[in-house]
Order: C-alpha cells, then sequence, then structure tokens
C-alpha cells in the first residue's frame, strides 16, 4: 500500500473510500448514485444539512457563527473575505507570513486599502512577535494564515486584534487542533487537506459581519446571500459535499478535533526529532515555535539543501511507495505532509526511512 504525503489534495482515510465505493451506483436506496440526484431533493438535503451539522459540531460552534459552504477554493475566499468586510471601513491589516497570505493581501488589495503589518521579507521561516506588528485600530479585520502549507510555519497562538475582527485561513490545518471560535470574526478552509476533496470552501462567519458586503460583491460569494440560500444559492457540489460530510463523521468516530490534536503533535515531533538528531544533514528552515504541525519542511544534505541528495530522497521514498514528498516549488527541498488522514504509523514509516537515507549517506 502506499503512502500519500502530499500537500493538497491530501490522503483521506481509506474507511471513507470503502463507504463511497459501496453506496456510489445506488445511494440511499434511491437507485441512484449520489451524484445524479437533484441538489434539492430530500435525500440530498438531508446530508447537506448533517455535513453542516457536523461542521458545527465538531468545531462546537454557538449560535451567532454560521456556517457557509461556497465554492472557488480558498482563493475564491481571498477575493471573498475582502468584498465581505473590507467595506467596513475601507482597509484592512494583513499578517503576511508566508505565500497564502502574501496572495490573499495582492487580491484584496483590488478592493479596498490594504496595510501589511509586518515587513516585507524575501524567505518566509518565522512569525514576529505580536509587540512588532503595525496594527491599525480602524481596519475592517485582521487577516492571517494559521498554517502556511507551502512555507511550513504554523501560529502557536491567536492574534490578539483587541476587538477589530480576526479572520483566518485555515484550509491546511482546521480540524486538527482545537479553538476558541469567539476569537474569530470568520475562519474559513478549503477541504483538500484535512477533511475532503477539492471542491468546497467551510466558511464560519460571525453573524454581524454579513452586513458589510460592498455592493460589487458577486452574489456566489456573498455571505448573507448564501448562507440564506443554506449554500445552495446554486447547484452545489453535491458529491464532494457527501464526501466532507463523510470525513466529517470519521473525525467524530475517531476521537474528534482532541485526537486529531494529540496525533498531529505526535506525529510531528516524531519527523522534527529525526531532523534535529542530525542538523548537519538534515535541516529545517523554520523557527522551531512556528514550525508547522501539518507540513514539516527540511532539507536534505545541509542547512541550504543538496539538490541531487534531494532528488535521490525523493526517489528512494518513491519506491518504497511514500508519495508526493516534493517540497513546494517556491521553497524546494522536502515536505512532509501529516494531516488527519495520515497515521503515525505511516509517519514512522518515513522516518525510518530518513534514519536509513542517513546512515546510507553520512559522510
Ligand atoms: N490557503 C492555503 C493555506 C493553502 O494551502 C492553499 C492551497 N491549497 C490555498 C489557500 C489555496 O487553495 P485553493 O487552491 O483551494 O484555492
Amino acid at each position: 500500500m502506499v503512502i500519500n504525503f502530499g500537500a493538497g489534495p491530501a490522503k483521506l482515510p481509506r474507511e471513507v473510500f470503502v463507504e463511497v465505493q459501496k453506496e456510489l451506483l445506488n445511494y440511499a436506496n434511491t437507485g441512484l448514485s449520489v451524484m445524479e440526484i437533484s441538489h434539492r431533493s430530500k435525500d440530498y438535503m438531508t446530508l447537506h444539512d448533517a455535513t453542516l451539522q457536523s461542521v458545527r459540531d465538531i468545531l462546537n460552534l454557538p449560535d451567532n457563527y454560521k456556517v457557509i459552504l461556497l465554492q472557488g477554493g480558498a482563493t475564491g475566499m481571498f477575493a471573498g473575505v475582502a468584498l465581505n468586510l473590507i467595506g467596513r471601513t475601507g482597509t484592512a491589516d494583513y499578517i503576511v507570513t508566508g505565500g497564502w497570505s502574501s496572495k490573499a493581501a495582492k487580491e484584496a488589495a483590488k478592493y479596498g486599502k490594504v496595510n501589511l503589518v509586518l515587513p516585507k521579507v524575501s524567505k518566509y521561516t518565522t512569525i514576529p512577535g505580536q509587540s512588532t506588528w503595525n496594527l491599525d485600530p480602524n481596519a475592517s479585520y485582521v487577516y492571517y494564515c494559521d498554517n502556511e502549507t507551502a512555507d511550513g510555519t504554523e501560529f502557536p497562538f491567536i492574534p490578539e486584534t483587541n476587538g477589530v475582527p480576526l479572520v483566518v485561513d485555515m484550509s491546511s490545518n482546521i480540524f486538527s487542533r482545537p479553538f476558541d471560535i469567539t476569537k474569530f470574526g470568520v475562519v474559513y478552509a478549503g477541504a483538500q487537506k484535512n477533511f475532503g476533496p477539492a471542491g468546497i470552501t467551510v466558511v464560519i462567519v460571525r453573524e454581524d459581519l454579513m452586513n458589510h458586503a460592498l455592493p460589487i460583491t458577486p452574489a456566489i460569494l456573498n455571505f448573507k446571500e448564501n448562507f440564506a440560500a443554506n449554500s445552495e444559492y446554486n447547484t452545489p457540489p453535491t458529491f464532494i459535499i457527501y464526501v466532507v460530510g463523510k470525513v466529517l463523521e470519521w473525525i467524530k468516530r475517531s476521537g474528534g478535533i482532541k485526537a486529531m490534536y494529540e496525533n498531529s503533535i505526535k506525529k510531528s515531533k516524531m519527523v522534527y526529532d529525526r531532523i534535529e538528531k542530525s542538523a548537519e544533514f538534515y535541516s529545517c528552515p523554520i523557527d522551531k515555535p512556528y514550525q508547522s504541525r501539518m507540513n514539516v519542511v527540511f532539507r536534505v544534505g545541509g542547512k541550504t539543501g543538496d539538490e541531487a541528495l534531494e532528488a535521490e530522497f525523493l526517489k528512494g521514498a518513491q519506491a518504497l511507495k511514500m508519495l508526493q514528498l516534493k517540497g513546494h516549488r517556491s521553497v524546494g527541498g522536502i515536505r512532509a505532509s501529516l494531516y488527519n488522514a495520515v497515521t503515525l504509523e505511516d509517519t514512522e514509516t518515513l522516518v525510518n526511512y530518513m534514519d536509513e537515507f542517513l546512515a546510507k549517506h553520512k559522510k
């Protein structure tokens, strides 16, 4: 069996695929595949509403937080967040700590004034302390990305914004650790890492923030209109939502978010410990407190990495059926993504391989 360490679309629980396979040709005794039933039918609406409810249950959301399912990926939300919120005061604060938050800031700048909270850097390897941030008390919202998937950094804390609504992209770490939703105005995440196939974005919006959309906001990205339509403003990606519902059920029966969190700590620690034990051979460029539990980035063959050795590392991993370990094209090196469906055993297999590769190549 192969082990998928891909950054997204990423590994999903095998049990879920088996269930999907079993039901594929005949969903809930309809005689139809879930892909071919009306999105307005009772059979579909039941699973649609159950999926929305699972998000609420797993995250323990209070009533004033609403869940919406949107298309256009997390990238759609780079525009969606600004279109829905920047109209409040016309400006927004962006805490840019990596490639994804940088893209979000650029997109938002089309719709209002974007204030960069941190000085620009050429490489993202840390998260500067809050005392250095240049926050604007008049901002419509403060935006950040909780886990920078390509760079391998993760926030170990929730930013303090002194009452300014906080907006977060949790695409690569939602459902992997508990968080206090009341600290946030908007939380959003694309499905294709921790909870489903690509094609749907979960958006959680504090109710009072639904009234600030710019007049040009397309209906398809408008929080209020999509919430009012129960995330069926147009035809939703019904099959994707069905699979997401199954993955969320799997999370619930596997111990919920607490178990996902504990596992993520164990898995990532295993790999970081392996890296640290041989710092002259494996190295992680990220400052320790900000190292991601989800995307472990590292170089092989010294601090800056030896590309030939890294290619050999990837080839050897592939031969052992460990797939999609190549780092993001913007940073190079190796990236092991350890999302919810990646097991402790999968991670052990990787660490054992790292041991062997080191033994073979250490001078
Ligand atoms: N934000 C983060 C943190 C990501 O990892 C990604 C990449 N999957 C995106 C945004 C963009 O997501 P999408 O390709 O679904 O638009």
